[in-house]
């Protein structure tokens, strides 16, 4: 049956995706961002579908709309993005959750959180179970997404409770893909982007921290999935790759994958930068009959490809332009 669905951040790297994946199995889809880091080339192939809808709007404000489901992604993912204006990260992950549940709540409409493995924060337990409280600096430079998306945890679980909303919390891990920013500042989009230009690849650190790369595909099964069970399962669950790899590890395979003559070049770790991270996902497979199945070699030669013809486009139109003044 066509559902219609929600879905902020649609204009980012994950919700772009998602709303082509929905509108593919027919539904009709309506798409809120504010472009703060999201873009409308990801979506703008969608534009002639009369199922799709775009909307510019910031979820710091209410919405009112009559949909079947909300899937909620609005909120900067990068620690550069989130950092840039720490109070406006706090504002869209508490106030976005608050509309979008008080939309749930209206319309009776199934609401999906896309939280995060953050919430974690550095963790003492790996690998990571959902029955983990985590480990956060409150008051440190990430906190303002970590707690945010904590707080939006909170608030999904009371409207829950209390007025019976139909909620999925979902905690993703590590995620990477085409239609990431190439200035995204995430660790796989800078090596990639580095390697393929011979420029340095910037390791943070020493590059023994470790982190479980997911490839979109899988994340964005895993969630539609997740949206499709019983409402009596509400999550939390974490959905990510368990395959575990250090930074260092993540630099060599991009600079054998590329063919490239970049160096790696050893920079300062930031602040509160999670030493290891892992999603125990013995839940996902259990409740959402979910595994990934995208290796990470896979996955990075898609994404590789991906920017490869970006990049390859963005200098030609750039030559054009210098051709043309
Ligand atoms: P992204 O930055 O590409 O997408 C976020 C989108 O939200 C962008 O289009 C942005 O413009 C939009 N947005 C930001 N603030 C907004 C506001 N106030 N109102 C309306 N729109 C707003 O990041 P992504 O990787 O696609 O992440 C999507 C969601 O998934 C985020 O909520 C993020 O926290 C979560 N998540 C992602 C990862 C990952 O590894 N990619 C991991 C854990 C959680
Ligand atoms: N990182 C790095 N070089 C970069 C970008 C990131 O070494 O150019 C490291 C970062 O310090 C962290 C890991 O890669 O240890 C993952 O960073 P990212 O920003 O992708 O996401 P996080 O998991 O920290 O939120």
């Amino acid at each position: 049956m066509m559902k219609r669905i929600l879905i902020t951040g649609g204009a980012g790297f994950i919700g772009s995706h998602l709303c082509e994946k929905l509108l593919r199995e027919g539904n009709e889809v309506i798409c809120v961002d504010n472009f703060f880091t999201g873009s409308k080339e990801n979506i703008i192939h969608l534009m002639g579908n009369p199922r799709f809808e775009l909307v510019r709007h910031d979820v710091v404000s209410p919405f009112y709309a009559e949909v079947d489901e909300i899937y909620n992604l609005a909120c900067p993912a990068s620690p550069v993005h989130y950092q840039y204006n720490g109070i406006k990260t706090i504002k869209t992950s508490v106030m976005g959750a608050i509309n979008m549940l008080g939309l749930a709540k209206r319309t009776h409409a199934k609401v999906l959180q896309a939280s995060t493995s953050e919430v974690y924060g550095d963790p003492r337990i790996h690998p990571q179970p959902e029955s983990y409280w985590g480990y956060v600096n409150p008051t440190g430079v990430r906190s303002c997404y970590d707690e945010g998306k904590r707080c939006a945890e909170s608030l999904f679980m009371n409207y829950h409770r209390q007025n019976g909303v139909r909620i999925k919390i979902i905690r993703i891990f590590n995620t990477y893909g085409p239609k990431m920013h190439p200035n995204d500042g995430r660790v796989v989009s800078n090596f990639i982007v580095q390697a393929l230009q011979g420029k340095d690849i910037t390791i943070y650190g020493d590059g023994s921290q470790t982190r479980s790369f997911q490839y979109v595909d899988d994340l964005l099964d895993g969630m539609i999935r997740l949206m499709n069970t019983p409402d009596s399962f509400t999550g939390p669950v974490n959905v990510g790759n368990p395959d575990e790899f250090t930074i260092q590890q993540l630099a060599e395979t991009v600079i054998r994958l590329t063919g490239s003559k970049s160096k790696l070049t050893y920079l300062p770790l930031p602040q509160d930068d999670p030493v290891q991270r892992k999603p125990d996902i013995t839940l996902a497979e259990k409740e959402l009959g979910w595994t990934p199945t995208v290796p990470l070699e896979e996955g990075l030669k898609k994404t590789i490809r991906y920017f490869k013809t970006k990049l390859e486009l963005e200098s030609f139109n750039t030559l054009n332009h210098t051709l043309n003044d």
